[in-house]
C-alpha cells in the first residue's frame, strides 16, 4: 500500500512539474511576436494600405495605376527601408474597413487620409501628421446653403467611418443621413439628388467642386482633421513607427512635403 502511495505521488508530481514547463512555454511562444519591421525586410516589401476613390491623396488614374500624396508617402516609407520606392504592395482601403485590414495584420501601414481621432488612438498608433485638412459640405451650385444648420431638415450623405459622419450626428442631430462606402458612391447619390448634400474633409471634397462646375463646397470648416500614417499598436510595431516617423519628419525639416503638396494641388 505504501509503495503505491509512493509511485502515485511521484506521478503527480512529474504531472505537475510537465505541466508548468509546458504553459511556462506556451506563454513565452505568446509573448514573442515577430517585430514588424524584420517581417517587411524578409518579406521584401511593404504593405500599404491606401484609398482609390479619393483625388488627390488616393485614387486610381485613367490607366488605372493608383496615384496621390498617400501613394508618394508610402513610396517614400519603402525607400527609407529598402532603398528602392518600388518594393511596395497598395491594397485599397475604404474609411470603414481600414483599421480593422490594419490590426488584423492585411496590411503594415495605413496611409489613407485618415485623421488622428483620441478613439483612433485607442486602436491604433499615429506617426507625426503629414496634413491638416477639415470638414465642409459640397451642395450642388443651384443651393440655397450657406452652413451645415441649413441644412436641418435635409437629407445628407456621409461616408461610413469617417469623422464627418460622425460629427454631422452631434452638429446637425436633425439631418437625415445617408451613409455611403465610398465617396463615388455618395457623389453619384448628390447628382441623382437623393441627398441635398455631401460632408467630409475639405481638401476631398474640393476635388469634386474643381472638376464638376455644377457642385460648390462651403466656405466653412467645422473641424481639424490632422492625417497621419497609422501603425499597429505594441512593441513589435516601434521600429516600424520610428522608421515612419523618420520619413515623414525628414519630408518636412526638407520641405519635400511642400513640393509634394504642389505636386497634387494642395496648395
Ligand atoms: N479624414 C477623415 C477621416 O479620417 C475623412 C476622410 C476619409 O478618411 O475619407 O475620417
Amino acid at each position: 500500500m505504501k509503495r503505491v502511495l509512493i509511485v502515485l505521488a511521484a506521478l503527480i508530481s512529474i504531472l505537475l512539474v510537465t505541466g508548468f514547463y509546458a504553459w511556462d512555454w506556451y506563454d513565452t511562444k505568446k509573448l514573442e511576436m515577430p517585430d514588424t519591421y524584420q517581417t517587411i525586410l524578409d518579406r521584401g516589401y511593404l504593405i500599404a494600405g491606401v484609398k482609390t476613390d479619393t483625388k488627390p491623396f488616393g485614387y486610381k488614374d485613367n490607366d488605372g495605376e493608383i496615384k496621390g500624396l498617400d501613394i508618394d508617402i508610402s513610396k517614400a516609407i519603402a525607400k527609407a527601408i529598402f532603398r528602392d520606392e518600388t518594393k511596395l504592395k497598395l491594397v485599397s482601403v475604404t474609411p470603414s474597413d481600414r483599421l480593422i485590414k490594419l490590426t488584423t495584420g492585411e496590411v503594415d501601414i495605413i496611409a489613407a487620409t485618415m485623421t488622428v481621432t483620441p478613439q483612433r488612438m485607442d486602436l491604433i498608433d499615429f506617426s507625426h501628421s503629414y496634413f491638416l485638412a477639415g470638414q465642409t459640405v459640397l451642395v450642388p451650385v443651384t443651393s440655397k446653403t450657406n452652413s451645415l444648420t441649413d441644412l436641418a431638415n435635409s437629407n445628407i450623405g456621409v461616408i461610413f467611418g469617417t469623422t464627418a459622419e460622425k460629427n454631422l450626428r452631434t452638429l446637425v442631430p436633425t439631418a437625415k443621413v445617408f451613409g455611403y462606402r465610398t465617396y463615388d458612391e455618395a457623389y453619384s447619390a448628390l447628382k441623382r439628388g437623393t441627398i441635398s448634400a455631401i460632408t467630409s474633409d475639405d481638401t476631398i471634397l474640393r476635388n469634386y467642386a474643381l472638376n464638376d462646375k455644377s457642385v460648390r463646397i462651403l466656405n466653412k470648416k467645422y473641424s481639424k482633421e490632422p492625417y497621419a500614417v497609422g501603425v499597429r499598436k505594441g512593441e513589435e510595431n516601434k521600429k516600424l513607427l520610428e522608421v515612419v516617423n523618420f520619413v515623414i519628419k525628414t519630408l518636412i525639416l526638407n520641405n519635400s512635403i511642400n513640393r509634394l503638396y504642389a505636386k497634387w494641388g494642395l496648395i
